[in-house]
């Protein structure tokens, strides 16, 4: 089995009508995506999915907008997932992303960064946990 990293579509580029475009630069980028769904995040729930951000500046303004619309999760599948999905979506501010990201190409500003990905194998797990249980991860 590969490694495994979270992903969600933020609320703005959902509303923009780009979930399905950066589901094909994933799926085209060699993920499998193994669960998946929609769903709009309350506020309780941004708050407990970003917590390690809570003495953050902008932990209000980001849970904010987290729960502002709904959003697609997705688990996705392959070898080294957590670094080589970091690579796709590009740095988190979009002004310094690289040419061909899915966050050069989709994200707004820093804080509507089009997408969100894991930053290691051990949240990975926690993030997909987050979301998903056992029996919805194909
Ligand atoms: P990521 O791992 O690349 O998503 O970046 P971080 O873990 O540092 O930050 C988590 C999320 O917080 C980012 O994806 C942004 O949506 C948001 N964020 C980070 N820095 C800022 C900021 O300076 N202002 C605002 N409004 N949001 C930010």
């Amino acid at each position: 089995m590969s490694d495994i990293t979270f992903t969600m579509v933020k609320p703005t580029a959902v509303a923009n009508g780009h979930a399905g475009a950066i589901l094909a630069k994933i799926t085209e980028g060699g993920f499998r995506i193994s669960a998946m769904k929609m769903l709009r995040l309350s506020i309780a729930e941004a708050e407990a999915f970003y917590a390690v951000h809570k003495d953050r500046p902008f932990f209000g303004e980001l849970t904010q907008f987290m729960s502002s619309g709904p959003i697609v999760a997705a688990v996705l599948e392959k070898e080294n997932a957590v670094e080589d999905y970091r690579k796709l979506i590009g740095a988190t501010n979009p002004a310094e992303a690289a040419e061909g990201t899915i966050r050069k190409q989709f994200a707004t500003s820093i804080g509507e960064n089009a997408v969100h990905g894991s930053d290691s194998n051990d949240n990975a797990e926690i993030e997909a946990g987050f979301f998903f249980g056992f029996k919805d991860m194909f």
